[in-house]
């Protein structure tokens, strides 16, 4: 890199996406997108008119979007805010909030908390999981500072009930709380209905993996209005037109599509289902998931093992080569045919490894 940058990002450690490899065709069960198309009314609102109007900037307030998602989750539009991605939004509540206060978050969860507390030489404490991979809620509460909570958590895909999310935002009443709900769609109770009771909460979705739009880049969050203001003053001072016409039709349509999203998730739930006990009938250890990927190891075969042989055989699954979790692969849950197409190179795998009983 060059000797003109700031010394400041000297030691910063991006974060490092799945691989995305166009070699050739794999099942893709790595990051986590959604093995289903954009519903047939989202695809057709991003027609060739609104293609024509690309000569036009997009709309800097989103209002069309915003009205209808508080529409779909029944709040007020001036409790939502929407980004570019909920990554974006992950990025202006650590420069709003952790710069203030520090942070905290754990040491297993979402990599990109770390390297926004990093870009922005935040003071951060890691809070370690349990043994089995759950959160200590202790660890949450009254902690002075701003407090980072996937739910479900990410990659275990464990979750949190809504009690416990509480009692984490009543104990920090002089900081914020942001619950990263990226996966709320797939099992796990959200904490969005609890925006009015709380003013330092901020619960924030995303249209990449429940609503099959990871490509448009589209993230939302529900707020009291005071946040969202703060979030609009980063969002103006940085990049007002961050939603592309696209995407804001694509979104509006979407969220008007509801029931076609949420049939989708529940046939993921169903495959996750059907995944899990598979996995476990071949011997593997899967935590219990309320996302749309299982996070599972083998007792006698090795997580980097595990991920070469699916790829070398055409399947993707994510794995981290992180302490605690290098055992471990993160499996996304694609349609029922590519599930079971996975389970069927799995189970050869472990044949020839002398691994299946
Ligand atoms: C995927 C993911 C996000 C962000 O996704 P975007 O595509 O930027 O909306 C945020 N948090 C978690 C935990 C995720 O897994």
């Amino acid at each position: 890199m060059s000797r003109f940058k700031c010394s400041e990002f000297s030691n910063l450690k991006e974060y490092v996406p799945g691989e995305q490899p166009r070699d050739k065709q794999y099942i893709k069960l790595n990051t986590n997108e959604s093995p289903y198309p954009p519903s047939p009314a989202t695809i057709q609102a991003v027609d060739s008119g609104e293609v024509a109007d690309l000569c036009l900037y997009s709309d800097p307030e989103c209002k069309k979007l915003k009205q209808a998602i508080a529409k779909t989750y029944g709040v007020k539009p001036k409790n939502v805010f929407v980004s570019n991605g909920s990554d974006e939004i992950l990025n202006f509540a650590f420069m709003l909030y952790g710069k203030a206060s520090g942070a905290v978050f754990a040491d297993i969860t979402y990599g990109f908390y770390k390297v926004f507390a990093q870009l922005y030489g935040i003071d951060y404490s890691i809070k370690p999981l349990n043994s089995d991979f759950t959160i200590n809620v202790d660890d949450y509460k009254s902690t002075g500072r701003f407090t980072v909570l996937a739910n479900p958590n990410a990659p275990t895909g464990i979750a949190l009930p809504l009690k416990k999310i509480e009692e984490i935002v009543a104990s920090n009443p002089d900081t914020v709380v942001l619950i990263d709900e990226a996966y709320v769609d797939f099992g796990a109770e959200s904490a969005r209905g609890l925006i009015s009771k709380y003013k330092n909460l901020i619960v924030c979705m995303t249209y990449s993996k429940s609503r099959s739009m990871a490509g448009a880049r589209l993230g939302f969050c529900f707020a009291d209005e005071e946040l969202i203001k703060d979030l609009e003053l980063i969002r103006y001072s940085t990049n007002p037109y961050n939603i592309n016409r696209l995407t804001q039709v694509a979104g509006t349509a979407a969220m008007a599509d509801n029931d076609y999203y949420m049939q989708n998730c529940e046939r993921i739930i169903e495959t996750r289902k059907f995944t899990t006990e598979e996995l476990t009938a071949l011997g593997f250890d899967v935590l219990e998931s309320k996302a749309n990927f299982v996070f599972t190891k083998h007792p006698e075969l090795s997580g980097k093992d595990f991920y070469l042989e699916l790829k070398s055989k055409g399947v993707l699954v994510r794995h981290f080569e992180t302490e605690r979790i290098a055992d471990f692969n993160r499996i996304t849950i694609g349609s029922m045919e590519e599930m079971t197409e996975f389970i069927k190179i799995t189970r050869e795998i472990l044949k020839e490894k002398g691994l299946l009983k």
